[in-house]
């Protein structure tokens, strides 16, 4: 064991000047543990990740037996093997007829470029429309079609005719048409600051993209996952996308996600050109183990039941006067406040007494909560309690 600041600050690629710098030997349900006996409860699930808690024991039982199978053995699609095999059945089984076919990839950004090529491969058009403030990951393509305009400004230049409509915003649709090969939205936008749409938004986004022939590509890589009390945000709003995309909480911890589509659009992925989309480690056994053990767990444990309870106890626990409006969704949580100094600050107490919120990329004004879906409501309680002082003393 090293948890040495030294090596973390010096030898390990950074991400921005002022880390977390929080030691952590375990973690298990919702706690995570420091090497000094310092428990804290995690009330964000690793950012939208550990949503049946941390290790949760069907999900490292699953693992373990597919590691004494075996671990790698071929690039993706060319073996057959049991792992992807039945976590693709088990996800037909899940998803509407149109999206029959998963494409196991590594992270969440890269099953957004695949999406972005397979809409273009499909409907032989280069425009994609994105919506403002969104974010679909950090790689040239995803950063192309997230919103953040500072994020992108040091890479530019990025994807060509890629354009931007405000989320929620039905006068903008008539900017989608026939020249669109798809647009990209969240369900939810997540680092937007949990942004919900409504259903009659999201239905009148499929109507125009299904008017146009675009293709609609739902990202739910953070808000999937039951995080929104259902299993796939989209299933709230009566309306399906042609390709769905899922990650961060759908390998129950390890890094695994995938576009999901019809066989149909999908197999045009094996011809001009061929390998359209490729991927050494895509379908990892061991990943597809755990993601598959985690759909049991979620399943099977009827954990989606208990998500709106779950989050209406939190929301009025938190009812603080300096609070300007609360967004939720399921346990997905935005707290505006007046300031981003005032979130620096409740973020940084509760981190000192045992809780981890956060903020959100863009959106410095929100202070950010997504607790494992498994939470009990004492665990909610006792978080809830530090948060409530957090603000007070903010
Ligand atoms: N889409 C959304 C909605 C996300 O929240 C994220 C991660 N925050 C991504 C895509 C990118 O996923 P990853 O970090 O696994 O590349």
């Amino acid at each position: 064991m090293n948890l040495s600041e030294e090596i973390f600050l010096n030898h390990l690629g950074q991400t921005s000047p002022f880390p977390f710098l929080i030691p952590i030997e375990k973690a298990e349900g919702v706690y995570l543990y420091g090497p000094d006996g310092k428990k804290y409860i995690d009330m964000i699930s690793g950012i939208g990740v550990s949503n049946i808690g941390h290790r949760h024991p069907h999900v490292v039982a699953a693992i373990k037996e597919q590691v004494d199978k075996h671990l790698h053995i071929m690039v993706y699609g060319e073996y057959i093997q049991s792992a992807p095999n039945l976590l693709a059945q088990k996800l037909a089984s899940l998803l509407p007829s149109n999206l029959n076919c998963s494409y196991f990839v590594n992270s969440g950004t890269e099953a957004n470029e695949a999406a972005l090529k397979l809409a273009k491969r499909v409907t032989g058009r280069t425009e994609i429309i994105s919506c403002k403030k969104s974010y679909h990951g950090s790689t040239h393509g995803s950063l192309s079609v997230s919103g953040n305009v500072v994020k992108k400004r040091a890479f530019l230049p990025l994807l060509p005719d890629v354009n931007f409509i405000e989320f929620s915003n039905e006068n903008d649709l008539q900017k989608i048409t026939e020249r669109t090969a798809c647009v990209i939205m969240e369900t939810v936008q997540g680092d937007a600051g949990v942004r919900i749409p409504t259903k009659d938004y999201l239905k009148a986004v499929r109507q125009r993209c299904t008017q146009t022939g675009t293709l609609l590509i739902f990202d739910e890589i953070q808000c999937g996952m039951g995080r929104t009390g259902t299993l796939f945000a989209f299933q709230q709003f009566d309306v399906v996308p042609d390709i769905l995309t899922v990650g961060k909480a759908f390998g129950g911890g390890l890094p695994i996600a995938a576009f999901i589509s019809s066989k149909e659009k999908m197999q045009l992925l094996t011809h001009d050109p061929m390998l359209g989309h490729i991927t050494t480690f895509g379908g990892n056994p061991v990943c597809c183990a755990s993601a598959l053990a985690t759909l049991e767990v979620l399943e099977n444990e009827n954990i989606l039941a208990s998500v709106e309870a779950k989050g209406k106890l939190i929301q009025e626990l938190l009812l603080h006067p300096k609070i300007k409006e609360t967004r939720r969704i399921g346990l997905m949580f935005a707290f505006d406040f007046d300031s981003a100094e005032r979130v620096t600050r409740i973020v940084n107490y509760c981190k000192e007494n045992g809780v981890i919120g956060y903020w959100f990329l863009s959106n410095p004004y929100s202070f950010r909560l997504a607790p494992p879906l498994t939470i009990t409501p004492e665990e909610i309680k006792i978080a809830c309690q530090v948060i409530w002082n957090a603000i007070e003393n903010s």
